[in-house]
């Protein structure tokens, strides 16, 4: 069995099937609206890894910026996850949602030049203004604004 999580309420529950990767923090202004915080923290599995067990019906869908959307709890507002054009083949979930959110850890920050000034994270991790040099599925390309 993988790693577990669900919504505030508990009307939504969800398991992952393989183990996370690519975690990190993200100081973008959607990821500020949309969890009404200064920055959120995701992980990445492949798109069937991350199974609905309980109140998928219940999960809502909305457009997030030109490039992606997020699927959030239609009854408490919890926002689980976050899809970009880019990377089809994974899906970029919400870490505080699990069960157990400490079991994972962030490895960098991306959108640091939109943080908050007075939030100062006082780890060591690699600060990217924007998204990571080495961003899967923008090798090359021009990355979305
Ligand atoms: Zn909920
Ligand atoms: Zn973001």
């Amino acid at each position: 069995m993988g790693l577990t999580g669900g919504c505030m309420c508990g009307a939504v529950r969800y398991e992952l099937q393989s183990a996370p990767f690519d975690c990190g923090w993200c100081h973008c202004r959607s990821c500020q609206l949309s969890s009404g915080s200064p920055a959120m923290v995701f992980a990445s599995v492949p798109n069937d890894d991350l199974i609905w067990t309980q109140g998928g019906d219940k999960v809502r869908s909305v457009v997030s910026s030109s490039f992606g959307h997020r699927d959030f709890c239609g009854e408490c507002g919890t926002p689980f996850l976050m899809k970009v054009d880019h990377q089809p083949e994974t899906v970029d979930f919400s870490v505080a949602t699990l069960d157990e959110p400490g079991t994972i850890a962030p490895g960098y920050h991306i959108f640091w030049s939109a943080k908050l000034d007075w939030f100062n994270p006082s780890d060591a991790l690699p600060r990217h203004d924007k998204f990571r040099p080495n961003t899967r599925g923008l090798e090359g390309t021009e990355p979305p604004a």
